[in-house]
């Protein structure tokens, strides 16, 4: 890349026209105040200019092994003894995870009328080169496992369809030259519609409708919205969708059948599919109405994506159990597919007072440079980083220290792109996170559908931040370029 006035005023016309295709293509989110009362307009998501270039075996592997991944986190999700050998612990020092545990173990004391289960997943992973003779060949390193709300599957879409357009039509080369079809082409947005039209057909009414839980005031409410228009694109000769915002959700049951009900105007509108994009954090059970809600929704004979346990299972403390020698077999019969899954792992420490636990204590203390520190929580922002540990747990009582697990930091490579946010674009040095997304449908017994990997995204974040989210500002979206 030249920096001559010349190339200036070429990265100029790109910025412009980026721009103007991301506004005109729903490449949006909700600006962060907005005093409209319809909230009408929107502004341009954190985007990158051009593609995160990512070793191709690499991204290759992740992708593969997602199947995988489904089948794992399947499988976790009706595990109640060993899920419940987790929670049970966690749940006397996070009081989050324990109401949410308690509600499930409430519902299943009842007795639960729905068999069937969806998840929508994202395993998140690093590129990490722990010495320069690796550089060549970097592996991908598991940084998180979503299991509830797992987002950015409509914007990812759209991002690698805009840098592919840019490519297509020749606008980057007077900057950068792009290989053509290097870009992978990304189904995320069809991939998690399949998943929810599957399970609606798996539910068998066909005029039910599928229910979309999305938080009051999302900021990134056209990603959802996108799932909305593509589930509709796809599947509406059989299955429609309807969102709601969590705090207004109006729905009953019908205590017999459990049928899950919304009330819509004129009748009742049987749910076939409970879609959570809400619900993940403390902050959206603000009243005890919301508890109800939630309670609800897990009681009745909706398919629900996530359920409760399915929503635990994505903890960071499942995690870093399942980094723990052997515990991966008792989910996954096949010796190689444990070993790609393990492969995927970084260093994960617990901070109880268990055997392995004083190490994870030593660790914080002993080389915290090379450490992240997290609670049970989503959504980004929640991590203590580096030197800043030691700190903070000498100011937490001892006994809470378990709530948190402490895991490696993988250090990627390097690498350098355009950011755009609010309009400016920033060049400079990054590191890429990529995630891959997976759509499964099981029941009490075994999986029913497995889509393996379903889609892909990129975020892209200066090297000066620790965090990548990008709903949490940190992090812009971009598309993945196989080198
Ligand atoms: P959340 O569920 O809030 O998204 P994450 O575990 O994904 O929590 O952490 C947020 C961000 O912090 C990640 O997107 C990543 O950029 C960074 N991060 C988390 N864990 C690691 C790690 N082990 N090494 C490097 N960066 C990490
Ligand atoms: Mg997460
Ligand atoms: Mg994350």
């Amino acid at each position: 890349m030249t920096t001559s006035t010349e190339s200036m005023k070429d990265l100029d016309t790109l910025v412009d026209s980026f721009l103007d295709y991301a506004l005109s293509h729903g490449l949006t989110v909700r600006p962060g105040s907005f005093e409209n009362p319809r909230k009408t307009f929107g502004e341009h998501a954190p985007i990158t200019l051009f593609p995160s270039k990512f070793p191709a075996t690499a991204f290759e592997e992740a992708c593969q092994i997602q199947e995988l991944y489904n089948e794992l986190y399947a499988a976790i999700s009706r595990d109640e003894d060993w899920l419940g050998s987790v929670m049970n612990e966690l749940a006397k020092v996070d009081t989050f995870v324990g109401r949410l545990w308690k509600l499930h173990k409430e519902v299943k004391d009842e007795g639960i009328t729905q068999p069937l289960s969806l998840g929508l997943f994202r395993s998140d992973y690093i590129l990490h080169v722990s010495s320069p003779s690796e550089l060549q060949s970097p592996v991908i390193k598991q940084v998180e496992f979503n299991t509830v709300a797992a987002s950015f599957a409509g914007l990812a879409t759209k991002v690698a369809e805009a840098h592919a357009y840019f490519q297509r039509s020749g606008s980057y080369e007077p900057i950068v030259s792009i290989p053509a079809s290097s870009i992978a082409e990304n189904h995320a947005l069809d991939g998690l519609a399949t998943g929810l039209a599957k399970a609606h057909q798996a539910y068998g009414v066909s005029d039910a409708k599928i229910l979309f839980v999305v938080q009051h005031d999302e900021r990134n409410i056209f990603d959802q919205r996108w799932l909305e228009y593509r589930l509709f694109e796809k599947f509406s000769d059989f299955c429609l969708g309807k969102s709601t915002d969590h705090r207004e959700t109006s729905v009953s049951m019908e205590e017999k059948t459990r049928k899950l009900l919304l009330e819509a105007s004129p009748t009742l509108q049987e749910i076939s599919v409970v879609y959570l994009r809400a619900g993940y954090g403390p902050d959206d059970y603000s009243t005890e109405q919301d508890w109800q809600t939630r309670a609800l929704l897990e009681r009745s004979h909706a398919i629900k994506c996530p359920s409760i346990a399915t929503q635990l299972a994505g903890t960071k403390k499942v995690q870093q159990v399942l980094a723990k020698e052997g515990i991966v077999e008792r989910f996954i019969k096949s010796r190689t597919a444990v070993k790609r899954l393990c492969d995927t792992f970084a260093g994960l420490y617990p901070l109880d007072d268990s055997f392995s636990g004083i190490r994870g204590r030593e660790l914080a203390f002993a080389c915290p440079e090379f450490h992240v520190l997290k609670p049970q929580r989503e959504g980004g922002g929640n991590n203590v980083y580096r030197r800043s540990i030691p700190e903070f747990l000498q100011r937490l009582p001892q006994a809470q220290w378990s709530a948190y697990i402490l895991m490696e930091l993988i250090s990627a490579p390097v690498s350098e792109n355009t950011l755009l946010r609010n309009g400016v674009p920033v060049h400079m040095a990054v590191i890429d996170e990529i995630g891959i997304y997976g759509a499964v449908l099981w029941n009490t017994q075994e999986t029913v559908w497995n889509s393996g990997c379903c889609g892909y995204l990129v975020r892209t974040k200066s090297t000066d931040s620790q965090e990548g989210g990008v709903a949490a500002g940190y992090g812009c979206l971009s598309s993945l370029q196989r080198v």
